[in-house]
């Protein structure tokens, strides 16, 4: 199998790159290489963000039903193409094809079709005393997006600022790029204005600085770890370009004493399983008072032992590799120093059965872990649960907070204004109570070290957007 692209997407076109270096995109599954992708160059960010200049005035003074109209036919478009994209992220990435075809396709036909319809209502404006205050697009956006959610994180960023009035130059992850490419595809079939939406293809420290350094982009809009948002704003603060950012997570799950516990543990494990523990908003703490930690252990490392871990394809299996060597042996690095710093390992660990070939990680759960300690702080990013217990309530809230993140979270209890008066307590961005659904209109985005700015619904189209009042 082959699915090498050689192009990029500007102006409307797909053009040769300005040099002839590639990108091998490997097979997590099978360690295979699947084809190649551009290393893209600054000169071909210059010739991107150039394209999308050109195109911002008349794509911001497009009338927004027909900007609507735009992301509808990008909607069909896509859309069409939903078997593909799912095969594409269990081929790049090694997402299960059942939750790539729910999650990784469905999510972003979803967040787009909301954006079909956020782009139709105009941004209000309105009147303060003898102020008229409206509101305009940012300019130029640079996108730039993590492996993890490879299409969700583009549309996220791409269809607001569309909506909005913005044009785009992206650069998709260097490990998962091809699922970006049927996006552009269906772009072109869509047939959006030329310049509106830029793709360059490359490594972060090229083409991402390159588009985070450029003067001609108004915002950077960013999808990663904590450490490349922190480059990103420095890089951007030299000119004091907008950003947006969403960044890493520790989430809590607290499960309070009065919880359904088996309801609780299985939820919060397979939270924490998603996409093989390669989600920002996992819940990789879970938070369980003290005289239910036994039973929560015990349920913990039977639902864990559940997921079978195999060939995405394979209709049986339930968690896929991670995406890469080198995030393999970091998860399995921060797993053998849990061990080291003395926390009890309840299933899984370094020497649990895998398959032969491919970068899996057994899901893994630990107890009596050192809530300061790194197993506890740091973002592992992989099959990876930390199970520790607490007295009461004030102390769940305590332990929850005890981290430099605040991404998302979770709450249990048979007492919903219980579980309410925890959750807001909690310094997080987002909580769930007893298991309520993901909300892809709800604000999306971090507290603390997670992240600045809102995604999804109309708070992720107002980032976007610039506020302007007019005297008369
Ligand atoms: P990463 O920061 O390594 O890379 C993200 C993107 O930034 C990639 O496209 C990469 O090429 C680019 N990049 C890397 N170095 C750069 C630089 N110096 N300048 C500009 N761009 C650069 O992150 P990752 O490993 O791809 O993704 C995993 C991380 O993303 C995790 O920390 C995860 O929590 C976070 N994440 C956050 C959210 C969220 O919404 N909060 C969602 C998904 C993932």
């Amino acid at each position: 199998m082959d699915l090498t692209r050689t192009d990029l997407y500007l102006d409307g076109q797909w053009v040769t790159p300005a040099a002839t270096d590639t990108i091998p995109v490997e097979n997590p599954t099978t360690e295979q290489v699947i084809g190649t992708v551009p290393a893209g160059t600054s000169a071909d960010v210059d010739r991107a963000v150039a394209a999308a200049r050109t195109a911002f005035d008349s794509w911001a003074a497009t009338d927004p039903a027909d900007r609507a109209a735009a992301l509808d036919r990008l909607h069909g478009a896509l859309a069409a193409r939903g078997d593909e994209i799912a095969r594409t992220v269990a081929l790049e990435l090694g997402t299960p094809l059942k939750v790539a075809t729910r999650v990784q396709t469905g999510l972003p036909l979803a967040v787009l079709r909301s954006y079909v319809e956020l782009a139709a209502e105009p941004p209000a404006s309105h009147l303060v005393g003898n102020s008229l205050v409206v509101r305009e697009p940012v300019g130029v956006v640079g996108a730039i997006t993590p492996w993890n959610y490879p299409l969700h994180q583009v549309v996220a960023k791409v269809a607001p600022a569309l909506a909005a009035g913005c044009t785009v130059v992206l650069k998709p992850s260097e490990l998962t790029p091809l699922v970006a490419y049927l996006l552009f595809d269906a772009i072109d079939e869509a047939g959006l204005p030329p310049g509106v939406v830029n793709l360059v293809t490359g490594t972060g420290p090229v083409v991402g600085e390159a588009i985070a350094a450029h003067g001609g982009v108004d915002m950077v809009s960013f999808t990663g770890s904590t450490a490349t948002g922190r480059r990103i704003s420095h890089l951007a603060a030299d000119r004091i370009a907008r950003v947006a950012l969403e960044l890493g997570g520790k989430s809590a799950n607290v499960i309070l004493d009065d919880a359904d516990l088996t309801a609780a543990v299985k939820t919060g494990v397979g939270n924490a399983l998603l996409n093989s523990g390669q989600t920002c908003t996992a819940w990789t703490r879970m938070l369980v008072h003290r005289s239910r930690y036994d039973e929560a252990l015990a349920l913990a490392a039977r639902a864990a032992e559940g997921y079978q871990l195999g060939d995405p394809f394979d209709s049986a299996t339930r968690l896929g590799p991670l995406v890469s060597a080198a995030q393999r042996d970091r998860v399995r690095g921060h797993v053998e120093q849990g061990l080291a710093d003395g926390a009890r390992l309840v299933t899984g660990g370094p020497d649990a059965k895998l398959p032969e070939r491919g970068h899996f990680v057994a899901p893994t759960v630990f107890a009596d872990v050192d809530p300061d300690g790194a197993l506890a702080q740091e973002e592992i990013f992989g099959p990876v649960l930390v199970v520790i217990p607490f007295d009461d309530d004030d102390h769940a809230v305590e332990v929850a907070n005890n981290s430099r993140y605040g991404l998302a979270g979770a709450v249990w209890s048979g007492d919903d204004n219980r579980a309410l008066a925890v959750a807001r307590r909690m310094r997080t961005g987002a909580v769930d109570i007893n298991g309520a659904p993901f909300n892809p209109l709800a604000p999306f985005g971090g507290y603390k070290q997670s992240g600045l700015g809102r995604e999804l619904g109309t708070f992720g189209l107002d980032e976007f957007l610039q506020t302007k009042a007019i005297q008369r």
